[in-house]
C-alpha cells in the first residue's frame, strides 16, 4: 500500500494528537443522575403512566415529573422487585434477584427478616446483602456499578438511602462500593424521622437507634424536611464535581416515600384541606416533596449550563405501599393495578420510570416495552462510555440504550423473572413466597406454599383479576416450563416444606 506524503503527514499529526490527549474520549462523558424513589407506586404522580388519566393522577402533584416527562421518554412497563434490597442490589450488580439471592430486605448481620411461618422454611438467602469483597458470609460478592464508574473517571455521589448491606458488613457503607461521597446512607432502609426537628431520628438518650439517619447533624433541630436536606447536600456534591471538572454520577436515592408517613410541612395543608385521611394527606405531601427535589436538581443543571450533558433516570424501587399503614382500603392504592409493595402482582413491581438523555430521547415520548431493574446496570455503563467492563459477577440485565434511541424492539423474546422465596409479613393479593415470569403479554405467578398458579394476560387484564390457568393449559405449560428453566439457570433457592422436609418443586413439575 502506498500513501501520499500528505496522507502520511495527516496520520502523523493525528498520532501526535492522540499522544497528547491520551485516552480521553472525543465526546464528553455525560453526567448521570439516577433518581431512585423509595416505595413510590406507578400511580403516585400527576404523570399518567396508564392509557388514561386516573383519579390518582389527579390527586398527586408532581410538576417536576411532568416537566421531565415532557423533556424525556416515559416507560409504562418498567419493573423492579417487590421490596427494597433486592431491587437495589440488582441495580448495583446487574444481577437478577434469583441469582444474587438478596431476595428480601436486609438490616442486621446474619439475621433474616422473614416472618415466621408454619408451612415453609425459607432458604438461606443472602441476609447480609451485597459485598465488594469476597468471603463475607451471606453476601453476594460483586463488582459494584459505582466502582466501575469511578474507575472510568466519574465523581460518584451517594445521597440518601443505601440499604445494600447489613450492619457491620462492608456493603453497608457506600464508600466501600465505589462512591466518593456518602451523604446519609447506611444499612437501614427507612429514616427514623423525616423531620430536622426530630434530628432525623437521632436522639441523645437512644444512641443505638438503627433507623437514625447518619451524617446530617448540621440540620438537627432545624425546621427542614429530610428530602430537602438531602437535595441541598446533593447540589453541594455536584458543585464539588464541577470544581474538579469531573463528570459525576449522582445516585439520588431518596428515603421518601417510605414509612414513617410524616408530613412535609411545606405541602401538607393542601392535601388536608382536600379532605384526605391523614395518612393519605401525609403520603401526598411526601410525594410532592420528592418531586420538588427532582425539580431543584433540574433547575441546578440548567443554571449551571450542564443540563444538555446530563442524563436523568427516574425510577422507584418497588410498588406503592398498600397492605399496611395507608388510609382507605388495603391493596387499592395502585389502581388500576392490583395490590402493592411486597406483591408479585403489578402493583408491587410496576414503576414510574422516565429517562431524559438530551439530544437522544425524544421529548414527550413514551415506550410501552417492558424492562426490569437489573437492565439499568449495563445501560448506565453504556451511557458512561464504558465498554467490556470487568465484573466478578455475571450480568443478567440487558441494556435498554436502543429504547432510549427510539428503536422499537419486540418484547416477545425476552423473559422477566422475579423470585421471592421469603415471607414479607402482611397478606394480600400476590403477596407471599412465589416465583414469577413475564413474557410477551403473559405473566405466570407460582406460589410456593400450595403450588397455586395464576396466569394473566397483562395487556387485556392489567388488574390481574382473571386467572386463565385452567382456561389456557398450553400457555400455562409454556410459561411454567420457561419459569423452571430460568430458575435453574439462576440457581434460585427454593423453600422447604416443614412437614415433609422436601424442597418446593419447580413449577413445571407440578403442572396439572
Ligand atoms: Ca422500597
Amino acid at each position: 500500500m502506498i500513501f501520499s506524503k500528505s496522507v502520511l503527514f495527516i496520520l502523523a499529526v493525528a498520532l501526535i494528537g492522540l499522544t497528547f490527549t491520551g485516552c480521553q474520549p472525543e465526546k464528553k462523558q455525560p453526567n448521570i443522575i439516577m433518581f431512585l424513589v423509595d416505595d413510590m407506586g406507578w400511580q403516585d404522580t400527576s404523570v399518567p403512566f396508564y392509557k388514561e388519566v386516573t383519579p390518582f393522577n389527579k390527586l398527586y402533584h408532581t410538576p417536576a415529573m411532568e416537566r421531565l416527562a415532557s423533556e424525556g421518554l416515559k416507560f409504562s412497563q418498567a419493573y423492579s422487585c417487590s421490596v427494597c434490597s433486592p431491587t437495589r442490589v440488582s441495580l448495583m450488580t446487574g444481577m437478577n434477584a434469583a441469582r444474587h439471592r438478596v431476595t428480601n430486605w436486609t438490616l442486621k448481620k446474619n439475621m433474616s427478616v422473614d416472618a415466621k411461618d408454619t408451612i415453609l422454611t425459607y432458604p438461606d438467602w443472602n441476609v447480609n446483602g451485597m459485598s465488594p469483597v469476597d468471603g463475607i458470609v451471606h453476601t453476594v460478592y460483586a463488582t459494584p456499578l459505582p466502582k466501575l464508574l469511578k474507575d472510568a473517571g466519574y465523581f460518584t455521589i451517594h445521597c440518601g438511602k443505601a440499604h445494600l448491606g447489613a450492619i457491620s458488613t462492608p456493603g453497608e457503607n457506600p464508600l466501600n462500593l465505589g462512591f466518593d461521597i456518602n451523604i446519609a446512607g447506611h444499612a437501614a432502609g427507612a429514616p427514623g424521622s423525616y423531620q430536622g426537628t426530630n434530628n432525623f431520628g437521632n436522639s441523645i438518650d437512644n444512641k443505638n437507634n438503627i433507623w437514625a439517619v447518619p451524617g446530617l447533624e448540621k440540620y438537627w433541630d432545624k425546621d427542614i424536611n429530610l428530602t430537602e436536606a438531602l437535595t441541598i447536600e446533593a447540589i453541594k456534591a455536584m458543585d464539588s464535581a464541577q470544581a474538579k471538572k469531573e463528570p459525576f454520577f449522582l445516585y439520588m436515592a431518596h428515603y421518601a416515600v417510605h414509612t414513617p408517613l410524616e408530613p412535609d410541612n411545606r405541602f401538607i395543608e393542601k392535601y388536608r384541606s382536600m379532605g384526605l385521611e391523614e395518612p393519605e394527606a401525609r403520603y401526598a405531601s411526601m410525594i410532592e416533596s420528592m418531586d420538588k427535589s427532582l425539580g431543584d436538581l433540574m433547575n441546578y443543571l440548567e443554571k449551571n449550563e450542564i443540563a444538555d450533558n446530563t442524563v436523568i433516570l427516574f425510577m422507584s424501587d418497588n410498588g406503592g405501599l398498600s397492605a399496611v399503614a395507608r388510609g382507605g382500603t388495603p391493596h387499592t392504592h395502585n389502581k388500576p393495578l392490583s395490590s402493592g409493595k411486597g406483591s408479585a402482582h403489578e402493583g408491587g413491581i410496576r414503576e414510574p420510570m422516565i429517562v431524559k438523555w438530551p439530544g437522544v430521547t425524544k421529548p414527550g415520548t413514551e415506550n410501552d416495552e417492558y424492562l426490569i431493574i437489573e437492565d439499568f446496570f449495563p445501560t448506565i455503563l453504556e451511557l458512561a462510555g464504558i465498554n467490556n467492563a470487568k465484573t466478578v459477577q455475571p450480568i443478567d440485565g440487558i441494556s435498554f440504550i436502543s429504547k432510549l434511541k427510539g428503536v422499537s424492539e419486540t418484547n416477545d423474546d425476552k423473559a422477566l423473572i422475579w423470585h421471592f422465596p421469603n415471607n414479607w409479613g402482611p397478606s394480600g393479593p400476590g403477596i407471599g413466597s412465589s416465583s414469577t415470569v413475564r413474557k410477551g403479554d403473559w405473566k405466570l405467578i407460582y406460589y410456593h406454599k400450595n403450588g397455586y398458579m395464576e396466569l394473566f394476560n397483562i395487556r387485556d387484564d392489567i388488574g390481574e383479576s382473571d386467572n386463565l390457568a385452567e382456561e389456557k393449559p398450553e400457555k400455562l405449560t409454556e410459561m411454567a416450563t420457561l419459569l423452571s428453566e430460568k430458575l435453574k439457570e439462576y440457581e434460585a433457592q427454593m423453600p422447604v416444606y416443614q412437614q415433609t422436609g422436601e424442597k418446593v418443586k419447580y413449577p413445571d413439575e407440578v403442572l396439572p
